[in-house]
């Protein structure tokens, strides 16, 4: 049995100093140090640190020069240990808009890593982004593998699918959420939208429960013409992710988001495959993208994912919002889990979850991390 002591514990309602966390697999307890036989356990102090759930990414698609798109059983692996260094210790590999059967390919290739173990941060199953998209709100989506809403595919699917993405207006899109969230085990989000305030309400009440990357790819909050992003903030069914890279969305934003949304504000990375990698020329879904810093473009400008790390999207939130620490770490850990359904097993420092546990500093740097109780 391990025990961290020393630490600031990360707690879902608040920080709690002088408190020791007891793990093997599973958190075993959470209890004042004093009260700690330091001799019964192999003790890690964590030197005054966070001492924080790992964090959850529902919502990536490469990092280190890989994408979850390539079917590449390697991939996965470098990509779920690359992230892992980043205080991820859960995530959906994120699918594109590529040809179905790549698509299929891709999926395979998931539930092949996610059936093994200690490879990195655990898979939970994929995220199918795409390609049931409007080509109006295509952004870096490629155009020709866009495909009419099909719910059955995604039932098909559910065993490895967690999440999809499907433009409700589309022809069939109402049918697709509806068959999909009656069926119970994929959560159904709106995205790549071009729907109207009224059409993103319908797909609401058919079933619609989350939104990718609020504000991007979809339409925008005017006030005589709400948009998908006025939908996605009032309905309190239904909870958003947000891409906090200071780039995708204005970090002015972050405050008022968080007012809407608070514990259904999911951050997410997209990140595609120049993630963790140096500025130059990369591809996503087959199309050629430029990395400058922080930004990820296609020719034509248009924005392609991001290389944001989760923990800085943490920090970032945290430094442009006046929320509590353990609020933010919330948005990257609990709340993501809770969306997916998970939050039984992963996304918060409680007895009988699992121990996935990361050290950090004051700026979220990550020093340690703890899958199952092993450190990655
Ligand atoms: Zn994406």
């Amino acid at each position: 049995m391990k025990c961290i002591i020393n630490g600031k514990l990360v707690l879902p309602d608040k920080v709690a100093e002088g408190m020791a966390i007891v793990f093997d697999e599973r958190i075993k307890a959470i209890l004042p140090e004093g009260e700690i036989e330091k001799e019964n356990y192999e003790i890690i102090d964590a030197k005054g640190a966070f001492v924080a759930p790992g964090l959850v990414d529902i919502h990536i698609h490469g990092y280190l020069g890989e994408d979850a798109s390539d079917g590449s059983e390697e991939g996965l692996k470098k990509m779920a240990a690359g992230i892992a260094k980043n205080g991820v210790t859960s995530w959906c590999p994120t699918t594109m808009t590529i040809a179905k059967e790549d698509i299929i390919k891709a999926f395979d290739t998931a539930r092949k890593v996610k059936a093994q173990s200690n490879y990195g941060a655990k898979i939970l199953g994929v995220n199918s982004e795409g390609p049931f998209v409007n080509p109006a709100k295509k952004g870096a989506q490629p155009e020709e593998f866009i495909l009419a809403p099909d719910g059955d595919f995604i039932i098909e699917n559910a065993d490895i699918v967690k999440l999809f993405t499907v433009a409700p207006e589309m022809e069939g899109g109402y049918e697709c959420a509806k068959k999909v969230y009656e069926d119970g085990r994929v959560l159904v989000s709106m995205g790549h939208t071009n729907a109207s305030f009224d059409e993103a309400n319908k797909g609401i009440e058919n079933g619609v429960r989350h939104t990718t990357h609020l504000f991007n790819a979809m339409t925008a909050l005017a006030h005589r013409n709400p948009g998908v992003v006025g939908a996605a903030l009032s309905d309190e069914r239904v909870s958003c992710e947000l891409i906090a890279d200071t780039f995708h969305v204005n970090a002015g934003l972050y405050k008022l988001v968080y007012k809407a949304k608070g514990d259904k504000l999911c951050l997410i990375t997209d990140c595609m495959r120049a993630g963790g990698m140096p500025d130059g020329e990369y591809t996503l879904g087959g199309q050629k993208v430029i990395k400058t810093g922080i930004q990820c473009l296609l020719e034509d400008g248009t924005i392609a994912g991001s290389v944001l790390k989760l923990n800085e999207g943490v920090r970032n939130l945290y430094n442009n919002t006046n929320l509590e620490i353990y609020e933010a770490f919330n948005c990257a850990s609990l709340n993501p889990a809770k969306a997916i359904g998970e939050d039984r097993n992963i996304g918060s420092l409680e007895v009988g979850k699992c121990a996935d546990i990361i050290i950090c500093d004051d700026e979220i740097n990550v020093s340690k991390t703890i899958i199952n109780g092993a450190e990655f």
